[in-house]
């Protein structure tokens, strides 16, 4: 079969190690260049402190979710709430049989060697004496901790590695658009961002079977597509938080035994689930920059370490009919949040914000800030019942962390993730349309670079056994 791969970040580039040598003619498109013409973002590597009002080309490619750029904190262990949805759909025996044929491939691909982090019983008694007392869930994972400057390393060697005699790709063209014709797929794809004089180059392709795997940023694209309706999606999730940025003194020990802890925690009053995510002990916040607005998010280093950690804690959301758009709700959140701050993202004091006033400056601070943000107010921005579920999660956070919830610690906004419309897939990724496959965090199944990646494997496993049968 003709199989079109559209995108190549983490779930792509899996699926794609899957299918060499198969029969399948496999055509590639990625509005990115080739990975070994990729940078590390200037910002990673200090070049910079803040991401330009234009996003760098070719470096940084808007609408995606990460591509080959993102901390690489890989999780290892199968878990129910940890990484996507694909517990549901495999089991844990299944997906830990992916999960460590994932690790495996990262690990022989990695420039040096990575540890695996994974706490032990005297680690977990530690863990669940606190968590009682606090009124919070710990689940447990482990994972591999690789960083931004080797993710591309990693990426590279994989891409390296793979038998491509059966593959064709097409780096910097985006696909615009796909339409049904007769069974099968129509491709129009053109030159993404076309140099001075070069021409658009729109091409138009017939294709048996189709592979997505545009990631979180291609949702929109995915939306606005002739099939959408028929694939039969449902409103997905919506997390939305603040990056908490601390003195890495008060989470050292939480950071030593397990580096990223999954703490759940449900508000007293609405029940919401509160939860941490994506923690970077010695890290640096950073400002995301979408098309319309700027969220915040954290990231480390190998080679360089600050003096603080920074997290997220989201609140967790879902709506009822009929309202359907969940994710505009989050972006009007955003663009009210980067409003405030003249643009981009606000910081205030945890101490101020229990005190109900602004930042005004953060000058005697005793911690010190990695991003340059505008001091200033969340609450205006944010929804009561959402700021109540942050606070009270900073509290019981500190019976686990004592300190945490210091008056100096640090909130920026807006820090939001929003998860695509639920569609309905096979285990194979299969949808509702013959041969269209989805996978990754476009799929709404995963949002981690363990469960896309195994999103992509499934999808390599079920096509190609199709050619046998
Ligand atoms: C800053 C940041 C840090 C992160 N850190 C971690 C982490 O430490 N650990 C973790 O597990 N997860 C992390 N994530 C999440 C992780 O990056 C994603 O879950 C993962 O990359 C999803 O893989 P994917 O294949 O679905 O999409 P992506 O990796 O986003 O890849 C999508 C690809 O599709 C291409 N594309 C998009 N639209 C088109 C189009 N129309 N035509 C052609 N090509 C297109 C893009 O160029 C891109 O290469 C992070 C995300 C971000 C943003």
């Amino acid at each position: 079969m003709k199989v079109a791969l559209i995108g190549l970040g983490a779930s792509g580039l899996f699926c794609l190690y899957g299918l060499q040598k198969s029969k399948h003619e496999i055509h590639v498109f990625d509005v990115g260049v080739d990975f070994s013409k990729r940078i590390v973002c200037p910002i990673d590597s200090g070049k910079i402190s803040k991401c330009p009002p234009v996003p760098c080309w070719p470096a940084c490619i808007p609408a995606t979710s990460g591509g080959i750029f993102n901390d690489y904190k890989v999780i290892t262990s199968a878990s129910p709430v940890i990484g996507g949805r694909l517990f549901s759909l495999l089991g844990q025996e299944e997906l830990q049989l992916r999960l460590d044929k994932v690790k495996s491939l990262i690990l022989n691909a990695s420039p040096k060697p990575i540890p695996e982090v994974h706490p032990d019983q005297q680690d977990l008694d530690w863990i669940n004496s606190r968590t009682v007392k606090a009124g919070m869930t710990y689940h447990y994972q482990s994972l591999i901790h690789c960083g931004t400057d080797n993710a591309v390393e990693i990426n590279g060697n994989i891409l390296e590695s793979i038998d491509k005699s059966n593959m064709k790709f097409n780096w910097r063209r985006k696909v615009t658009s796909i339409v049904r014709q007769e069974g099968k797929f129509v491709i129009i794809s053109e030159v993404y961002r076309p140099r001075k004089y070069e021409a658009l180059g729109i091409r138009e392709e017939i294709f048996d079977a189709i592979i997505i795997s545009v990631g979180r940023g291609g949702t929109k694209w995915l939306s606005q597509q002739e099939f959408y309706q028929d694939l039969q999606p449902e409103p997905g999730q919506v997390d939305i938080g603040v990056r908490v940025e601390t003195s890495k003194v008060f989470t050292e020990e939480l950071d030593r035994r397990f580096y990223e802890p999954k703490l759940y925690y449900q508000t007293s009053r609405h029940n919401d689930t509160v939860r941490n995510f994506c923690s970077n002990p010695g890290g640096f916040v950073t400002p995301e920059n979408h098309e319309e607005y700027v969220l915040v998010n954290g990231y480390s280093k190998s080679s360089e370490k600050s003096e603080n950690n920074n997290f997220a804690v989201l609140v967790s959301k879902t709506f009822t009919r009929p309202f359907k758009n969940p994710q505009l709700y989050s972006q009007h959140i955003a663009k009210v949040t980067n409003m405030l701050a003249g643009a981009g993202p606000l910081v205030q004091r945890l101490g101020d914000l229990k005190a109900g006033r602004r930042t005004k400056t953060l000058e005697n601070n005793m911690i010190k800030p990695t991003l340059e943000a505008m001091p200033g107010d969340i609450s205006l921005a944010y929804p009561h019942r959402v700021l109540e579920g942050i606070l009270e999660y900073m509290e019981a956070l500190n019976k686990v962390c004592d300190g945490v919830s210091s008056n100096h610690t640090l909130l920026y906004a807006p820090e939001i993730k929003s998860f695509p419309d639920r569609i309905p897939l096979t285990k194979n990724m299969l949808t509702k349309i013959h041969n269209l496959y989805i996978i990754g965090d476009a799929s709404s199944w995963t949002r981690s670079v363990a469960h896309s990646a195994v999103s992509g494997i499934l999808c390599s496993e079920h096509l190609t056994s199709l050619y046998i049968g």
